[in-house]
């Protein structure tokens, strides 16, 4: 099915070269004793790969359309999302202030070589919630803004109504996919924090009308009220197409946080195992290793085939205190 027109039409920037690869998960099938398929939102440049690449196509399109010189965004100090946003506004000519929660560490890891690599300035927030760090974007924006630049403002994981839309257009992406496999799926895994991802998804399964009901696997409560929070964010990117009266259907699992959101779970050290030593693809602790155990929890009972949504993320791998149990066994 041809992207509707309503979102085709959207400025978007080209971060993403084409359609991410879809394939069969032969040996990893075999283990779990279900027919898994991935879709690899974890390939790209490593500056620019994973899911928030697909809502800042969106957020910059609009940026630049704008006319704006400067990103500020938020997260956490290993931020997949920090790190993308400042590795797009690199390639399209912008300067990116990044705001981190926690402070400086004596030596760069992980995503924060990037960000430093990229030329993000970096701005540590302290110990502060995630609430608190979408308010310094505005205080930043405004900093900015007095100084003269144009700056635009993409709040924690890219997951604003516009930065969803980038998933309504991939869940395009898969359904065109999985004709051309002639795949009827049961579901579709994926891990979801700030909500942006699903929101995308069930708006693009409500919108299309049919295909594999949408699981999210929750990786940490970053709000209060998650469900009513991606619902409430579906629907307002639905407001942006001109859609009022979609019916999006919210499906997330908490049950495999763990103890909290960044701290790793034996289930998920062993999915992120099996799936390294079935197929060499790596996921990481904090997101899609908990999205891949969810999956494998839930396949005993499962009518495959299923589609594995892997979001990317493994850049934490080289984040020395996420691989510690991982490396251990
Ligand atoms: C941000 C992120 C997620 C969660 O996506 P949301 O749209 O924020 O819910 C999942 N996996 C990885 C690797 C991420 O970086």
């Amino acid at each position: 099915m041809p992207l509707p027109n309503t979102l085709s039409s959207l400025p978007r920037a080209e971060l993403i070269a084409g359609p991410t690869p879809f394939h069969f998960l032969e040996r990893f099938s075999e283990a779990v004793g279900v027919e898994v398929w991935a879709k690899r939102d974890d390939i790209g440049a490593v500056s620019l790969a994973g899911n928030k690449v697909r809502k800042l196509e969106f957020l910059l399109g609009d940026a630049l359309e704008s006319e704006c010189d400067v990103l500020v965004t938020t997260g956490a100090a290993q931020s997949n999302s920090a790190r993308a946003s400042a590795a797009a506004a690199a390639v399209l000519g912008m300067d990116s202030v990044l705001i981190l929660s926690g402070v400086e560490p004596a030596q760069p890891t992980g995503n924060l070589v990037v960000d430093r690599l990229v030329g993000a300035e970096i701005r540590w927030a302290g110990d502060v919630g995630w609430d608190r760090l979408n308010e310094l974007v505005d205080e930043v924006a405004s900093e900015l803004e007095a100084q003269g630049r144009r700056p635009y403002r993409a709040p924690v994981g890219c997951s604003s109504p516009l930065g969803a839309l980038g998933f309504t257009a991939a869940w395009f992406e898969l359904t065109d996919q999985l004709s051309e496999a002639d795949l009827h799926p049961s579901a579709v895994y994926h891990t979801s924090t700030s909500g942006g991802t699903h929101a995308g998804l069930i708006l693009g399964r409500a919108w299309s009308g049919s295909g594999p009901a949408v699981r999210g696997i929750s990786a940490g409560k970053v709000q209060d009220d998650p469900v009513g929070h991606h619902r409430g964010l579906a629907l307002e990117a639905a407001g942006l197409l001109g859609l009022d009266d979609l019916e999006v259907e919210v499906s997330v699992d908490f049950s495999w946080i763990g103890p909290a959101y960044g701290v790793p779970t034996e289930a998920s050290d062993a999915a992120i195992r099996l799936l390294a030593r079935t197929e060499a693809i790596l996921c990481d602790p904090v997101y899609s290793g908990k999205g891949l155990a969810g999956l494998i929890g839930d396949a005993p009972s499962m009518e495959g085939p299923v589609v594995f949504w892997h979001t990317g993320g493994w850049h934490a791998l080289f984040h020395p205190p996420f691989t510690g149990s991982l490396l251990a066994r």
